[in-house]
């Protein structure tokens, strides 16, 4: 009984009933903490909830729920919920319109742009009571990794909308030239984390690893970008603590989280329902892959329901020894990222990735790799000053054979200063230039 009432209670504080800070965090911790059955029973009452609201609301929704027969009060369970299609990304370049909540002209929201790192930008709007819930699980997941006091939490996410409330924003490239001012500041004020995305920790972690700094962090977590194994052991090592990854989109906010045992990452179950689903569409529940699919409980301008980020990944079944309950994924990337070879093969990315990161972790700070056609690849790196030059064969020779290619592919090794950076600031670990 005393479980029913935390679960409703839970649920009215998240649905926007109850709102405040001190609230939204007791009910987003509460639910990391439930028995599975209570959370899905928590999830599906939320994803009735959206349902009902985008049947009376949305055409799109309502013509979906007709042609299936369907009416939101009939979704009990996963497997029923199965049944609706999934929303590719790319309906927002077609008849957006149908896709928004009718009255939404009325309605106060944010505007957002995704970066175009996977494919076109994309511009996506999201109802105002949803950036509270997003800040307060990003908080949330930093207090499960040990921080106790936000104000001792300082990030590089500035552009970031939801983020820019969250403990200190510092723009980076104000001080990009004054690394000395900006260590001084993150000691003088006692921050015991910090947070951004791996290319700008990077620059930060080259220049107090060359100057003996200590930083004296609890962790560092990053986000808004790949990070490679390689990557977290540079940024482990001149930090000295751990590094935490944060996976997210602008779409829908933070996604999941590492927590301190590292191993995979737990989904942010109060606000969406993350599943990970076959071609078809239907749940895997067990470690196989497929493609990831999120249904948001809070967007009410314009519901995203089984929505498909574009990542694959696969879920980790055992119980965390972190103490938190929600599942866990694994994300092996993007699904988008793949190769086309000269004889008609797709290749993931993340295996290319992989290798170098093993073999040549230490020597090379980034990676990235460009396909220019189907016969030409650009394998671009910063390396570090223990790359020998002599190596630019060797890897060439690796990796066609990992790939299992012959002649008629060309690699081309670059050793550079900086990497490509989209419009945005990221530095996308693939960029495809084939079909455009
Ligand atoms: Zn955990």
């Amino acid at each position: 009984m005393r479980r029913k009432l935390k679960s409703s209670l839970a649920h009215s504080i998240l649905s926007g009933r109850l709102r405040s800070e001190f609230f939204d965090l007791w009910a987003i911790d509460s639910i990391s903490r439930m028995e599975r059955e209570e959370l899905l029973h928590y999830q599906m009452r939320r994803i009735r909830d959206i349902l009902s609201y985008a049947y009376e609301r949305v055409s799109y929704w309502k013509a979906v729920m007709d042609a299936l027969h369907i009416k939101p009060k009939d979704i009990q369970t996963v497997e029923d919920f199965d049944r609706f299609p999934v929303m590719a990304r790319d309906i927002f370049y077609y008849d957006k319109y149908t896709y928004y909540a009718d009255g939404w002209e009325k309605m106060k929201y944010f505007q957002a742009s995704t970066s175009g790192s996977t494919g076109r930008p994309i511009t996506i709007f999201t109802s105002t009571n949803s950036p509270e819930i997003r800040l307060n699980t990003n908080k949330h997941f930093l207090y499960v990794c040990g921080l106790s006091n936000l104000a001792r939490f300082t990030h590089f996410f500035w552009t970031i909308q939801n983020f820019r409330r969250l403990g200190t924003a510092i723009d980076f490239f104000a001080y990009r030239n004054d690394l000395g001012r900006l260590c001084q500041i993150l000691r003088e004020k006692g921050y015991r984390a910090i947070g951004g995305p791996p290319s700008i920790l990077i620059l930060l972690a080259d220049y107090i690893k060359e100057k003996r700094l200590s930083l004296s962090l609890k962790f560092v977590q990053s986000g808004a970008e790949y990070l490679s194994p390689a990557t977290r052991r540079d940024l482990e090592e001149s930090f000295q603590c751990p590094v935490y990854d944060r996976y997210g989109c602008t779409e829908l906010g933070t996604i999941a989280h590492e927590c301190r045992m590292q191993i995979g990452a737990h989904v942010s179950v109060s606000n969406m329902l993350v599943q990970i689903v076959d071609e078809s569409g239907k749940s895997i529940s067990g470690r196989a892959s497929g493609r990831i699919v999120i249904t948001s409980f809070d967007n009410i301008f314009m519901p995203l329901i089984r929505y498909k980020i574009g990542d694959i990944g696969y879920w980790i079944d055992s119980e965390c020894e972190c103490g938190l309950r929600t599942p866990r994924i694994f994300f092996e990337g993007r699904s988008l990222h793949f190769l086309e070879l000269p004889d008609g093969r797709k290749y993931p990315v993340l295996e290319i990735v992989g290798f170098m990161s093993r073999w040549y972790g230490g020597y090379m700070k980034r990676l990235q790799i460009i396909q220019e056609s189907h016969h030409s690849i650009r394998l671009c790196f910063v390396p570090t000053h223990l790359y020998d030059e002599r190596w630019d064969g060797l890897i060439t020779r690796s990796l066609m054979e990992l790939m299992d290619c012959d002649g008629e592919l060309t690699i081309h090794i670059e050793k550079k200063a900086a990497l490509l950076e989209m419009q945005s600031g990221k530095i996308p670990v693939f960029i495809s230039l084939l079909n455009k």
